[in-house]
């Protein structure tokens, strides 16, 4: 069990609950977003995703992936029963960005191997997780940003629970850089085999902090239980166990 604290409300003077370790808040009455260790009001953007099911209808979601693929047993759909439906408002960074790497490799599937350089030029709206101990797949996530509105406390349902940042816009813009130096790094490495020099320089466009709506699901299927993780706000499933078919192609 963590400790609980509570810091006023600068906006309604409701206490807001916070835990150890977390950064910001974001206040259950009035929607207002505070820093925790200053108390100063959270100045930037913060934007919400909205969720469309409630804990009956999302079902209909689940049961649809259950039904899809060949990779599922036959009889999952049938056979599997939902013990836990838990939506949670998990909080992101979004960090818009471009990108720019130039690179210098040796290419070394041909003879002699050559010297060859490139540039790799994206644009990205990465994600940045603001929980430390959360085991979220991010990089599978793809979050549909163009659903996303103003904070909007109203809308959270009293069935789910919002979660706060463990990490400050710096610390994920921080992140984020080197996140994408990694990721350019293996493109380059598709083109060269030995990378010789690479310079990769990101300009933030800007830094939104978001709270998305996700479903942690369990189910039950022969005895054993699996894990589900669904986006709300579209019904796709971000990452779900599969159970295994019983037998194998040898
Ligand atoms: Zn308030």
């Amino acid at each position: 069990m963590s400790v609980v604290d509570e810091i006023k409300c600068p906006h309604c003077g409701a206490p807001i609950a916070f835990e150890p370790g977390e950064i910001l808040a974001t206040c259950k009455y009035c929607g207002f977003t505070v820093v925790i260790e200053t108390g100063q009001t959270f100045t930037y953007e913060h934007s919400i995703l909205l969720n469309k099911y409630d804990p009956v209808q999302v079902e209909e979601p689940i049961r649809e992936w259950m039904r899809e693929g060949f990779m599922k047993p036959s009889d999952l759909e049938r056979k599997a029963k939902i013990s836990q439906k838990e939506l949670v408002y998990l909080p992101f960074w979004v960090v818009s960005v471009e990108a720019k790497s130039t690179y210098k490799g040796i290419f070394e599937r041909i003879t002699p191997a050559v010297t060859k350089e490139g540039t790799i030029e994206k644009d990205y709206e990465w994600l940045v997780l603001a929980r430390k101990a959360s085991e979220f797949p991010t990089r599978e996530y793809n979050v549909p940003l163009e659903g996303k509105i103003a904070y909007d406390f109203r809308r959270i349902e009293g069935f789910a629970q919002v979660f706060n940042s463990e990490i400050d816009k710096a610390e994920a813009e921080e992140q984020a850089k080197a996140e994408i130096e990694n990721n350019h790094r293996f493109l380059a490495q598709q083109d060269v085999d030995k990378i010789i020099e690479m310079k990769t320089e990101i300009k933030i466009e800007e830094t939104v902090y978001l709270h998305a709506p996700i479903w942690f699901v369990k189910y039950e299927y022969k005895r054993k239980t699996y894990q589900l993780i669904l986006d709300g706000s579209t019904g796709g499933v971000i990452k779900g166990d599969i159970p295994s078919k019983g037998f194998r192609i040898l």
